[in-house]
């Protein structure tokens, strides 16, 4: 494919191969694109921001609203493309491109509701014979930069609200998985976006990230990856908004009076969709320690259950991982918990790209498959006495996105939400649930700034402060 650079769409001699992880087959190529290009790409942007904060709201609602339509009819060749690129089995790339329509048609209808409101300044001593009120305008030139595991909602995420709130955008999607950005892209054209409203931009994040970030005509980064290319964005981005999405290692609590076959469920369900590569997917199960050994009886059969193979193959339940090197980190990391007394009671192979579905129980909080995103396919159980160090262990993290527990008990889980470190909390479910409207964000350094449609409208915007100094 073509990048969608200046509202053209260009080649260039030098390419990058988007490979599918199953079986490395090159399915297709994209541009490398340099500075120069983010140069170009940057001035017709800030231009674009300009013809963006033109469009009424109604305008804006039409064009996404239309482009919710057209992805829609298109289900099953997105869902194609993102397992494609990806390696997550069609059952969730379907999800995923079904998902992303809801994304956009929540931006459309937040295109119609972007507004301020009056501040009653009377109520400030100096304030008689004041009016005043707020106006909420686009930020102007959004950055937008995501990663490979969602490769069209999370672009979505980014790209719906900053459009429905009039700005520019350019997308920088992961080297992996571009394809998906750049048919969005298409999509978006086709409904009638100004082509001044958007260009998308592949190249190495290394190589070009720095250039893009820490450019003043960026006036908003909206940013969804690692912990450590976040941090690096925000020391280069200098001041303008940024919005961080950024990984977890995220716990599910198990409390004695749970129901160990619903929790089974819930972990198998949880713990491996997307093999794994989910900022959400629980990786910690903290089990109370007098239901351990039933828990782990109930939990492997589920696990084994989940066959692997051709992401593509109706009938297999967990794909490969997006690279091979990912899969011998993730076999290397439990493979050094079971050298330090860990115990390995389902997978723990590993062919190419894929990794089985594993659990290793008997983990200790410091080993890196407890204290580290592992963002594979495994899942690590570790005992537990009292709530208070279940929850002490689930807040033994720099990270805070999702977490969990099972209870029928109230006091536990009013105690698991109010005291757990996290920002989505999910009571009888694993942490790894997500409506596309719902505010969705991290704590501590899983980042900050909400995603979902009416929240990243805030982010996607700057309020204003107007008032009249009348004479009555
Ligand atoms: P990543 O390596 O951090 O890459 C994310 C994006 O940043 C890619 O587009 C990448 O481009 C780009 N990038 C790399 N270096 C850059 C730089 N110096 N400046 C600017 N951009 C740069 O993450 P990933 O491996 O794709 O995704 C996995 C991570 O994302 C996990 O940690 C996961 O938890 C997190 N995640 C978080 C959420 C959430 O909502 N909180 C959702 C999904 C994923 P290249 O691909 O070209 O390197």
């Amino acid at each position: 494919m073509k990048i969608f650079l200046a509202g053209n769409w260009v080649d260039k001699p030098k390419k990058i191969e988007v490979r599918n992880p199953f079986d490395n087959s090159v399915i297709d190529t994209v541009p490398k694109g340099d500075g120069a290009d983010v140069d170009r790409a940057l001035g017709f942007a800030e231009r674009g921001a300009k013809v963006m904060a033109r469009l009424s709201g109604y305008e804006r609602w039409k064009i996404l609203r239309k482009a919710a339509d057209l992805m829609a009819a298109r289900n099953e060749e997105l869902g194609r493309l993102i397992s494609t690129e990806e390696g997550k089995i069609i059952a969730e790339g379907r999800s995923e491109a079904n998902r992303a329509v809801e994304t956009l048609m929540g931006s459309a209808e937040e295109a119609k509701r972007i507004h301020g409101e009056t501040v009653p300044l009377d109520g400030d001593p100096g304030g008689t014979k004041k009016l005043g009120f707020t106006l909420r305008v686009p930020c102007g030139v959004v950055a937008a930069i995501s990663p490979f595991n969602f490769p069209l909602n999370l672009v979505c995420h980014k790209v719906g609200p900053a459009l429905a709130a009039g700005n520019s955008v350019i997308i920088k999607p992961a080297t992996d998985t571009p394809l998906s950005a750049l048919r969005l892209t298409e999509i978006l054209l086709e409904a009638g976006l100004p082509t001044e409203g958007i260009q998308c931009l592949t190249g190495s994040g290394g190589e070009i990230g720095d250039t893009v970030v820490s450019d003043r005509r960026v006036r908003k980064i909206t940013f969804t990856g690692s912990r450590e290319i976040g941090d690096r964005i925000c020391r280069m981005a200098g001041i303008k908004k940024v919005t961080m999405e950024l990984g977890s290692n995220c716990p599910l609590i198990v409390m004695p009076d749970a129901d160990l076959d619903k929790v089974a469920v819930a972990v198998a369900a949880t713990g491996y969709a997307n093999a794994g590569q989910v900022c959400i997917s629980t990786q910690r199960v903290l089990t109370a320690g007098k239901v351990y050994s039933d828990f782990l009886s109930a939990l492997v059969p589920k696990v084994q259950a989940l066959t692997t193979g051709n992401q593509l193959d109706e009938k297999t339940k967990v794909g490969p991982m997006v690279r091979e090197s990912d899969a011998v980190r993730v076999e290397e990391w439990i493979r050094e918990a079971a050298s330090e007394g860990a115990r390995v009671v389902a997978g723990g192979n590993r062919r190419g790209a894929i990794h089985e579905p594993t659990v290793v129980a008997d983990v200790k909080p410091e080993m890196r498959i407890s204290c580290e995103e592992l963002f594979g396919p495994a899942v690590a159980v570790t005992p537990f006495n009292t709530i208070d160090e279940a929850i002490a262990l689930a807040n033994q993290s720099v990270y805070g996105l999702g977490a969990g527990i099972f209870t029928e008990n109230l006091e536990w889980a009013m105690k698991f939400a109010r005291e757990v470190e996290s920002g989505n909390l999910h009571i009888n479910w694993g942490p790894q649930w997500r409506a596309d409207l719902m505010p969705y964000g991290g704590l501590k350094e899983s980042g900050f700034g909400k995603e979902g449609p009416r929240y990243a409208v805030e982010e996607m915007t700057e309020l204003k402060m107007v008032v009249f100094h009348l004479n009555t």
